[in-house]
Formats: C-alpha cells, sequence, structure tokens
C-alpha cells in the first residue's frame, strides 16, 4: 500500500508539472514531443506494416479460445526471440510477459489480449478462419500484432529507454478472467502504469476515443436452475410447472433495473438464455435461466447480484420451485486514471492531431483489463477502423467482422509511445523531486 501511495503521488506530480527532459537523452534533442511522430514513421515502414499484417493473418487462420493459445503464443515468443527480447513463459497458462528497456523501474505496461470467439467466421477471404467454429471476431489477432509492433519500435529504441517496457499477452480476456490470472502470476508486481487498447470497428480510422473515469461497465453472468415436478401438459394439478415460475422470474427481473436504481445511474439486467422443455405435452423437471448485469461501480454490482439471487429464489418460491441460482463470472468496472488521460491525450494528441483525439461516452460493456486497473493505474482507449474502403464494418463478435490493417501501426506507435513517453515523465519528475528534496536539506 505504501508503494501504491508513492505512486500515486508520482502520478499526481506528473499531473501538475510540465516535464522537463533528462539532458543524456538522445530523445531530447528534438524534445519529447516527438517521440509519437518518430515512433509512427518508424511503425508505417513497409517492412514493419507487411511483418504486422503477416502475424495478425496468421494469428486470424488459427484462432484459439481463452488459456488454448498455444500456437498464438508460439508465433509471439518467435518473433520475440526474434527480436531479443526476454520474457516470461507461461504466465497465467498461455500468456507472455516481455521485457525491453533497462531492466529496471520504472515499470509500463502495455497489454494485448489473445483469445479468439466460438463462432464461426462468414467473411469470406483469403485468410479466414480454419478452425471450424472458431474465429478472431473481436480483434484480439490485431491487438497481438499491434502489440509485436510496438515491442519492434521499443526494441529499435531501447537504449533511450528510461526504464522498462512490459509487454503483456494476456489470455482468456472473452472468458476466463485472464487479467485475473496474470495478476495472480504476480506477473505485474512492480508495475507503475499500464495501458490497453480495442479496435473499434464503427468509429472513424485515423481517431482515438477514451474519457477519463468509468467507461466500460462491470458486471457478471448468472444462471439459474429452476426446479418443478414434471408431468403430463395437460394435467398440470399433478405437476409443479418450472416453465411458469421461470417467466415470472423473468418478468420480476426486469423490475429491478426499472424500479429499484436510480435514473441517473446506468445499469442493465438481461435475461438471454431460458431453456427448458422439449414436448408439447410434457411439462418439464427444471428449466435454466441466465444472463448478464452491468453498473459503473462495484457496489452497485454487488447490488445487483444480491437482488438477482433475491428475486430469482423469491419468485421460483411464489410458484412452489425451487432455484439455485450461480454467479459463475463477475468483473470490475473499467475505470480510467485521470492523470494517465491527460498523459494519453498528450501523446496521442502529438501523433494524430488534437482533433483526432476525441471523448467518448460511457458503454455498457466491459473488459477484462478492469481486474490490472483495480491493481495499477491504468488507462483503456479504442482505436477507430472505419474508412472508405471497408464502409460499414460490422461490430464486434459478429461472423462478418474484419480488421482494417491500416490501422496497426496506429497502434503499434501509440502503445510504444504510451510507454516510452511515461517512463521519461515518470523519471524527470523523479530527478525533480530529488531536486527539490536536496534544496530543503
Ligand atoms: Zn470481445
Ligand atoms: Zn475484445
Amino acid at each position: 500500500m505504501v508503494f501504491l501511495k508513492w505512486v500515486s503521488f508520482i502520478l499526481f506530480v506528473l499531473g501538475q508539472c510540465v516535464p522537463t527532459l533528462p539532458s543524456d537523452s538522445s530523445f531530447s534533442s528534438n524534445g519529447l514531443s516527438q517521440i509519437p511522430s518518430k515512433f509512427l514513421n518508424f511503425a508505417k515502414k513497409p517492412e514493419l506494416f507487411d511483418w504486422m499484417v503477416g502475424i495478425r493473418r496468421k494469428i486470424h487462420e488459427n484462432p484459439e479460445l481463452g488459456f488454448e493459445e498455444f500456437e498464438t503464443n508460439k508465433l509471439i515468443r518467435a518473433e520475440l526471440d526474434k527480436l531479443g527480447i526476454n520474457y516470461r513463459y507461461p504466465v497465467a497458462t498461455t500468456g507472455v510477459v516481455g521485457y525491453v528497456g533497462t531492466g529496471k523501474p520504472p515499470f509500463v505496461a502495455i497489454r494485448a489480449d489473445m483469445d479468439a470467439l466460438a463462432m464461426q467466421e462468414m467473411v469470406d477471404w483469403e485468410h479466414k478462419s480454419k478452425i471450424p467454429g472458431k474465429m478472431h471476431a473481436c480483434g484480439h489477432d490485431a491487438h497481438v500484432a499491434m502489440l509485436l509492433g510496438a515491442a519492434k519500435i521499443l526494441k529499435e529504441y531501447q537504449k533511450e529507454l528510461q526504464g522498462t517496457v512490459v509487454l503483456v499477452f494476456q489470455p482468456a480476456e472473452e472468458e476466463g478472467g485472464g487479467a485475473e490470472k496474470v495478476l495472480e502470476a504476480e506477473a505485474l508486481e512492480d508495475v507503475d502504469a499500464i495501458f490497453g487498447l480495442h479496435v473499434e470497428p464503427r468509429l472513424p480510422a485515423g481517431e482515438v476515443f477514451s474519457r477519463p473515469g468509468p467507461i466500460l461497465a462491470g458486471g457478471g453472468y448468472f444462471e439459474a436452475l429452476i426446479s418443478g415436478k414434471g408431468g403430463h401438459a395437460a394435467i398440470p394439478q399433478r405437476s409443479i410447472d418450472p416453465i411458469l415460475a421461470a417467466s415470472n422470474v423473468i418478468l420480476s427481473l426486469q423490475h429491478i433495473v426499472s424500479r429499484e436504481a436510480d435514473p441517473l445511474d446506468s445499469q442493465v439486467v438481461t435475461v438471454s438464455k431460458f431453456q427448458g422443455g422439449g414436448a408439447f405435452n410434457v411439462i418439464p423437471d427444471s428449466v435454466t435461466v441466465g444472463g448478464t448485469f452491468r453498473a459503473f461501480t462495484k457496489e452497485t454490482v454487488m447490488q445487483l447480484r444480491q437482488r438477482i439471487d433475491e428475486v430469482i429464489t423469491g419468485q421460483a418460491a411464489v410458484q412452489r420451485c425451487n432455484a439455485s441460482v450461480n454467479f459463475p463470472e463477475s468483473f470490475p468496472p473499467t475505470i480510467n486514471h485521470e492523470v494517465l488521460h491527460e498523459h494519453f491525450h498528450k501523446v496521442a494528441g502529438e501523433m494524430l492531431g488534437i482533433h483526432k483525439v476525441k471523448d467518448m461516452k460511457p458503454t455498457m460493456g466491459s473488459e477484462d483489463f478492469s481486474f490490472f486497473q483495480e491493481e495499477i493505474p491504468g488507462y483503456f482507449f479504442f482505436l477507430g477502423m472505419q474508412n472508405q474502403t471497408f464502409g460499414q464494418l460490422q461490430p464486434e463478435h459478429s461472423p462478418h467482422f474484419q480488421i482494417n490493417e491500416d490501422v496497426l501501426p496506429l497502434g503499434s506507435a501509440l502503445h510504444a509511445s504510451l510507454a516510452a513517453t511515461y517512463l521519461f515523465e515518470f523519471q524527470s519528475q523523479l530527478h525533480l523531486q530529488q531536486g527539490n528534496f536536496h534544496d530543503e536539506l
């Protein structure tokens, strides 16, 4: 906790002061503000661009689900080996954590998720998924390619880094809480700040979107088994009907948000699963209902969870049924650190032009990046992909999802710039503070 307070202090100072550069840096001759454009130019070189595109397509052809990303991490490790970048493996079963820079503090992390989804790709193209029923439909293949691109940029400028950049290739973002497992593996113990990005097909290419504070909701999943007594559908008095009970449960769950939540506080309860019965003339023994709930504070998430439990068991009892409720997964809201927002705004603004750095409204979707932010000051942002060539791209998790590969250099340069400039600013503020302490002595 003392360490976290110290980090908070540094972040506070970062937010208050205009940093000065250490004089021995070769970046300093051009100024810190040159890093983003320098890195972007490097990332746009045809050889680096083609290399990233190749990696992305290879991963796209061979999608792997959470904690099964064995071929993906093999590819990542092979590329890190070629770059001469040290890494730790395995982390959280299939994760890889690489290190570029001095090997000493400060440490700043940049993260990519690696997992695909259990769905069939419907886009017919040369590099379509070769695995039936599995697809990279959330862009995590592009995230890995961009983080490897950042690794290449940072390796090129390694001598000028004022600390260590930690490259986090994280498994199982979609399901299974990969981020939590990476933390449990103590892979990010000394990290002072962490950055993550997500491609966004519905926003314009060349622009980035984020906000300070809550940006994505927290929440969880629930599943309930509602048990009655099966029997002949024409003789209902001899049965206890779980379908009627489940129907009342679903209606009552809808009243939690509409009647109990502050209308100004965004919350969601959705029943997305209803399984029960298989014949016209049979009342089944049991029914399964399940779904998700979302909110923007941890307290509200816990409150929703408690009410969902109470409503399901209470409403099932009204119809003489029993209910058992499970909550297989829950996740905190994604809350961006205020000072890191300033850092992001400055770095992205210098790279893209300040008019391309947009504030966005929070959305009810979720990201397991939020687990990192519970332990480490963190910042998450979206990278637009939409342009004239592609027209209207399909949203994430659509079987028609596509990546605009033109944005790969942008993502990799942003990753690398956010990390490299963070290290510079951290160090220069440290020097300033040490200087101040000496004055006082
Ligand atoms: Zn997803
Ligand atoms: Zn995703």
